[in-house]
């Protein structure tokens, strides 16, 4: 055990992802060593991040109060939705130049043995996207939102873009079975991503041609 109030930055730096007792043992002495403005610089952005940070309020995206950058972008095709688990993941896809629509973020995949089924996604409120509640496709939503009205985004296609990992393609083929009902066709990125892997280390090529080669998902 350190000394004094090393100990409690030791802890919440062990904490980390990707930091084992080690790493963060010596993150904390490395910080006791540079100058303070350096620390405080490290210690004044975490603060700032997480006041200034919300999630948009469509979809799920970090943003700094109300819609993120995307939603508010009146050049994306709204018509496009791109269905993502983790926010890092619009990054990739964006790095790709292939995508030009809109995000849904789930902020996580179906893993029934860690307790995470679709209460504790996006999923609900992705169905409210896509109008599933409305009074169909001629009428007017719930709230009485108009086909060009504020709550309707039309969406024609939804890419699932979720990790090619067992949980991924499981949160995959649970969402096409909900949305192929409703006539929105349904796609999933092509293979050629790494089996197992994480949409976060795919680099921009292989994942922008994952995208361009989307299939159908057959349920
Ligand atoms: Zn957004």
């Amino acid at each position: 055990m350190a000394s004094g109030p090393l100990q409690p930055l030791i802890d919440e730096l062990g904490r980390l992802p990707g930091i084992g007792p080690k790493s963060a043992q010596r993150l904390a002495f490395y910080l006791l060593r540079v100058p303070a403005e350096d620390a405080n610089r490290l210690a004044d952005a975490i603060i700032a991040m997480k006041r200034s940070i919300t999630l948009c309020g469509r979809c799920f995206n970090v943003a700094q109060g109300g819609d993120c950058e995307v939603c508010q972008d009146s050049r994306r095709d709204p018509s496009l939705l791109c269905v993502v688990e983790d926010p890092r993941d619009i990054m990739s896809v964006e790095k790709t130049q292939q995508f030009r629509g809109r995000y849904h973020v789930l902020h996580g995949a179906l893993n029934p043995i860690e307790g995470v089924g679709p209460d504790q996604l996006k999923v609900r409120e992705l169905l409210a996207r896509l109008d599933l509640d409305g009074a169909g496709p001629d009428g007017a939503g719930p709230n009485g939102a108009t086909p060009d009205g504020e709550g309707q985004e039309s969406i024609k296609e939804v890419i699932l873009c979720t990790n090619p990992n067992l949980e991924g393609e499981a949160t995959a083929m649970y969402l096409a079975r909900l949305i192929r009902p409703l006539g929105i066709k349904v796609t999933r990125i092509a293979s050629g991503l790494p089996v197992g892997g994480d949409l976060e280390y795919a680099d921009e090529l292989t994942l922008g041609r994952a995208l361009e080669g989307r299939r159908p998902l057959e349920v």
